[in-house]
């Protein structure tokens, strides 16, 4: 006899058929004789939705009336799938975030879960039914529901699992394993049998959707044996796991792509101490995230231009912090641009080998793609370039790296 935790996403749950098909492999864990807690998503596009609505009735909405709203699509599939599971004479009960609770920090929109109390889940469990736990959603020190951030629902399983100490975290989704880079860009992807849990926290925090990246950080910090698979076929998926587990290691195992970017450049600030500090410190005081940094060094000694890079949705914010500040940091002009991508090439074998940068570089000039920003870390490589060459870029660094399937 097994724990499990099962997570579905929002396709796998998309009409009553799907959910039919969820509660169906669910029996048949349970019919093996495992103990099992379900974390589903809302029905496929239903969060887009909600979150729509609210956007049309106030762009600057209260982020705690924001959570009421978006956090209801899981409300509808817990109790769907509680009552299929039923239906075919599963025990099963649904329960919501604050039920349980799951209880969160306070940052409404995307709040991070602090515990989860399993005290009435284990019980359930030793009655032999199947606790359907809503995802994406938990409790505030404010006592009002918050939610934890876009493809939360992975976070909710794995923080699940990690509490209820399960044996596996199995997250279903659209397919059927966590791939070489998007199965959707690159037909020739491949399906990765493990990966380590750092290469997939650089592929999740690097734009790859498939696992929300503190999923992840929470299953490398509490050693969660997760599982990503397809609910549509039995095909097996792909582990996340140590480094030791996987005996060959791939230089690069994947390419990740990301279009939440936006650059900015602030052209001719004066070149001397303390302007760094200027720039950024508002910045980081209005909780902007800044990514890529490039400096260039001065032609007269006098100024230079600094560009940097953060989220997209965050540019906007960001312009008029500069624009307040301009006499301070005294810049010449500003400069945005949100045409931009980040690609990123990811490999723990970088940490022992040289020259993975240069077949980046490489490949992207054989295919006349212009590199605008770079930056490194110890297990990858990421560039930002225009974003009309994403796909390009991608399937090109595919192909150099021969990650191509045969
Ligand atoms: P769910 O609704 O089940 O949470 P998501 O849409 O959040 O599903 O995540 C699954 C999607 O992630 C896939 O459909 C795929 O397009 C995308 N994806 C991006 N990068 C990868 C990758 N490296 N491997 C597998 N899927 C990826
Ligand atoms: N329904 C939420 C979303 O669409 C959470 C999730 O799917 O994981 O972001
Ligand atoms: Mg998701």
């Amino acid at each position: 006899m097994a724990r499990i935790v099962m997570k579905f996403g929002g396709t796998s749950v998309g009409d009553v058929e799907r959910i039919r098909n969820v509660a169906r492999r669910v029996k048949a864990e349970v019919d093996a004789g495992n103990e099992v807690a379900v974390v589903v998503s809302a029905m496929s596009g239903d969060t887009n939705r909600l979150v729509g609505l609210c956007d049309a009735v106030s762009p600057m909405y209260d982020s705690r009336e924001y959570d009421v709203v978006v956090s209801t699509g899981e409300q509808v599939t817990i109790g769907l799938l509680a009552m299929a599971l039923q239906d075919m004479g599963t025990e099963a009960r649904s329960w919501m975030g604050w039920q349980l609770p799951v209880h969160t920090d306070d940052a409404h929109g995307k709040a991070r879960i602090a515990s989860i109390d399993t005290t009435v889940i284990e019980e359930r469990m030793a009655m032999g039914q199947v606790a359907v736990v809503a995802g994406f959603q938990g409790l505030g020190p404010d006592k009002r529901v918050t939610t934890l951030g876009r493809g939360g629902s992975d976070t909710s399983a794995v923080a699940l699992a990690a509490a209820l100490k399960a044996d596996r975290c199995d997250i279903y989704t659209d397919v059927d394993g966590i791939y070489t880079t998007d199965p959707r860009i690159v037909a020739k992807a491949r399906k990765l049998d493990k990966i380590t849990y750092e290469e997939m926290l650089e592929q999740a925090s690097l734009g790859a959707k498939v696992l929300q990246t503190r999923s992840v950080e929470m299953a490398m910090k509490h050693r969660v044996r997760v599982q990503v698979l397809s609910s549509f076929s039995d095909a097996p998926g792909t582990l996340v796991c140590d480094e030791d587990e996987i005996v060959e290691k791939e230089l690069v195992s994947g390419i990740a792509y990301s279009k939440d970017e936006a650059k900015v450049t602030l052209a001719k600030v004066a070149d001397h101490p303390g302007v760094a500090a200027r720039i950024f410190g508002p910045l980081a005081d209005a909780n902007i995230n800044v990514d890529m940094i490039v400096q260039n060094v001065s032609d007269d000694g006098q100024s230079t231009d600094v560009t940097f890079t953060l989220p997209r949705g965050d540019l906007v914010r960001a312009l008029k912090v500069l624009e307040d500040r301009q006499e301070d940091i005294a810049y010449k002009e500003l400069i945005a641009d949100k045409a931009v991508v980040k690609v990123s090439v990811i490999g723990v074998g970088m940490r022992s080998h040289a020259g993975v940068a240069k077949t980046m570089f490489t490949a992207l000039s054989d295919k006349g793609i212009n590199i605008q920003v770079i930056s490194t870390s110890e297990i990858k490589v990421s560039v930002l370039i225009a974003e009309e060459y994403m796909e390009l870029a991608v399937r090109a660094l595919h192909t150099a790296y021969g990650l191509d399937a045969a």
